[in-house]
């Protein structure tokens, strides 16, 4: 097992931008990642874990290790009537877990359906959709440290979780390869339907499933996102802006109908792609990079494989809505 020099990361992203690793390795055991991160110490060069590159944007080739996720598994560590905790490895994908727990109508995990990417990739950013995120059910972590090969086991407390942020975006980024994840999922589940699109197409309805809800969120992702293996893209690319009361009040003012939502007490989250789309972006093509027709928030590459194009546009939308709005719009997705 070693690397393989100046690899294409083409097919690894689903941006599809044509970049290149200086060296490539993948791994589908622990033990096999840390021997590689052995190796990775002997040079001073960062070291990148790639799961399915659905959030990621390469805007130059990466000059160092690019690792590929290949651990597999998922094991019921525990149960009693009401719930059950599983223990997935973090190369699975998210999805692919979800569809499992689905299938066995454990709920807690059925509005994250579809959620692009690996389970490793979910605790990092705190994947979040249609009023759950991954905190309402992880229990705990382990990750290897990448400068000492050593394990260890976060409990959600010490993810520090937040509004689609986590340790592993801030003091600990880069630090730690994520290698299994544990869920608590519920038996006897209540769906959680919150939000609007949810609500109204169950509305008078009794009994709703975790597979009914599995598939509402499938065809309402399907009908505004577009498929990363037709045109490339990574999803929502900004966050949804936090803001203070008073700049939701002076918004109000100013603007009248912005879609603002009370996260924590005093802390509202102001709607990223509403305030895009009042930009006059949704849908815009320039060259060969543009913002998907139907979803403002997701930038998209029609083919043109060029990272900073796509950067470009998002340093364009990024000026635009600080000028009209006075707000900082921060990427979601991982810019390298
Ligand atoms: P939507 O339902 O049109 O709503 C627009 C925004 O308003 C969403 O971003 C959502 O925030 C917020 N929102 C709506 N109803 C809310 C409520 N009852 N309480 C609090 N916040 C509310 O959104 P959409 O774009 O079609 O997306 C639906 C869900 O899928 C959202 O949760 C979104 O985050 C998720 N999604 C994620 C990605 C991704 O790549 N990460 C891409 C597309 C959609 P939140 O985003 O905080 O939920």
């Amino acid at each position: 097992m070693g690397f393989t020099e100046n690899f294409s990361l083409f097919g690894l992203n689903t941006f599809k931008v044509n970049v290149q690793a200086k060296y490539f390795s993948e791994f589908e055991s622990e033990d096999q990642l840390k021997a590689l991160l052995s190796i990775t110490h002997t040079k001073k060069l960062p070291v990148l874990i790639l799961g399915s590159g659905s959030n990621v944007l390469f805007t130059k080739n990466f000059e160092g290790f690019v690792l590929l996720n290949k651990l597999k598994g998922i094991e019921i560590i525990n149960e009693d009537k009401d719930s059950i905790r599983l223990k997935c490895y973090s190369g699975e994908l998210w999805d692919d877990i979800v569809n499992y727990t689905a299938k066995n109508n454990w709920g807690g995990i059925e509005n994250l359906s579809l959620i692009p990417g690996t389970a490793g990739a979910a605790p990092i950013q705190n994947i979040g959709a249609y009023g759950v995120e991954l905190s309402n059910v992880l229990v705990s972590l382990e990750a290897i440290e990448i400068t000492t090969g050593k394990t260890k086991t976060f409990s959600n407390r010490a993810c520090l979780f937040g509004y689609r942020d986590s340790i592993f975006k801030n003091e600990f980024k880069n630090q730690y390869v994520i290698t299994s994840i544990v869920l608590q999922l519920k038996k006897n589940p209540k769906v959680n339907i919150q939000y609007a699109t949810l609500k109204n197409y169950f509305s008078g309805e009794n009994n709703i499933s975790i597979s009914q809800v599995r598939e509402k969120v499938i065809k309402e992702r399907k009908s505004k996102l577009p498929d990363p293996e037709k045109l490339g893209n990574a999803g929502s690319f900004f966050k949804n802006p936090v803001l203070s009361k008073e700049k939701t009040e002076y918004l109000l003012e100013k603007f009248g109908e912005i879609p603002i939502f009370e996260t924590k007490r005093n802390q509202f989250k102001v709607s990223a792609g509403w305030l895009i789309e009042k930009c006059g972006f949704k849908g815009i093509q320039r060259g060969d990079v543009g913002i998907y027709r139907d979803h403002a928030l997701v930038l998209v590459n029609y083919g043109g494989e060029s990272g900073p194009a796509i950067m470009d546009l998002a340093n364009e939308i990024m000026a635009t809505v600080k000028n009209k709005f006075e707000i900082e719009l921060i990427p979601e997705v991982n810019i390298l």
